[in-house]
């Protein structure tokens, strides 16, 4: 049984980045990309992805700039904000930072983004473009989660790979993406019935529900590859949504929380805001 570390091919492909970067915008004294993180305010765990997403524009040699907004910002004044970086033509890619408090809809702010700077493939164009295997790019955890399976050489044509969770962020996004690597997929999702005996079918598990360690060995096949997407904040500290020592007994690759698939999404969204720099 392997666990996975995600830090260590994260910090390969942002050195990649950064070495583009270097090469390619600093060296020839061009402007280098620029990656826009705007967080409404009040959601302790949006700081800290934002805090995390603004050291690794810092390593890749990237811009970064932070827009908060207070919590009890209004849909007008977050447009407003949202059409400033769209015709900032310094500004390479826009992300907002989800969830947003109830009085917003997340999904009609998010496709104010222009499709051109929406760096996680959220738009509903992008995501068109994603579902007819024609992205650009792809949103960071999906494509964190391919990498993973792709830098451990495990074999995803032909294999049969769950995904447990159905949300356009990770778990729509990354069946999408194994089904154009030419696994046979399933989704399932809250109201699944016999949730085991399916994900036990999995030859590749991937789980993304925000449940702390609801997987467990009797949801997983021998010789599994179990990719935890889930980042549950308890006060032993964070916690995936598989049980990870349980788990171990049965899969034959793993990714751990903290290390596993979160290092990978802001690897991914460095790589992203990067490939849209250069389409601009
Ligand atoms: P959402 O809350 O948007 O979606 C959760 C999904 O899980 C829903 O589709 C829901 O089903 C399903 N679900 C909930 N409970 C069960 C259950 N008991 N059995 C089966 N399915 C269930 O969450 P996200 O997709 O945004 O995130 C999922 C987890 O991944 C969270 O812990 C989040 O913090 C983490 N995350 C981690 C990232 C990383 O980089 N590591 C990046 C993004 C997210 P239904 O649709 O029926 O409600």
């Amino acid at each position: 049984m392997k666990i996975i570390d995600g830090k260590k091919l994260a910090l390969n492909i942002k050195e990649e980045v950064k070495k583009k970067i270097t090469e390619n915008y600093i060296k020839k004294n061009k402007q280098v990309p620029c990656l826009a993180c705007i967080m409404v305010e009040g959601n302790s765990a949006s700081e800290v992805y934002v805090a995390s997403k603004q050291k690794a524009c810092e390593f890749c040699g990237m811009e970064s700039r932070i827009i908060r907004l207070p919590n009890d910002v209004t849909e007008k004044e977050l447009f407003k904000t949202i059409d400033k970086l769209n015709n900032d033509k310094n500004v390479s890619g826009i992300l907002l930072q989800l969830p947003l408090p109830k009085h917003l809809d997340d999904v009609k702010a998010t496709n104010r983004i222009s499709p051109a700077k929406d760096v996680d493939c959220l738009t509903n164009e992008n995501l068109g473009a994603l579902f007819s295997a024609r992205p650009i790019i792809a949103p960071c955890t999906a494509t964190g989660i391919i990498k993973i399976l792709k830098s451990e050489n495990i074999e995803i044509s032909g294999k049969r790979a769950v995904v447990v969770g159905r949300s356009l962020l990770v778990g729509k996004s990354v069946a999408n993406l194994l089904e154009q690597e030419n696994a046979t997929v399933t989704i399932c999702h809250s109201r699944t019935l016999n949730l085991e005996e399916i994900t036990k079918q999995a030859d590749i598990l991937v789980v993304a529900i925000g449940k702390k360690e609801y997987i467990t060995d009797k949801h997983i096949k021998d010789g599994a590859v179990v990719i935890d997407v889930g980042i549950n904040r308890t006060e032993e500290g964070l916690k995936g949504d598989v049980d990870f020592k349980n788990a171990c007994n049965k899969c034959s690759y793993i990714t751990p929380v903290p290390g596993g698939v979160g290092p990978l999404t802001v690897a991914c969204l460095m790589e992203n805001t990067l490939i849209l720099h250069e389409n601009k």
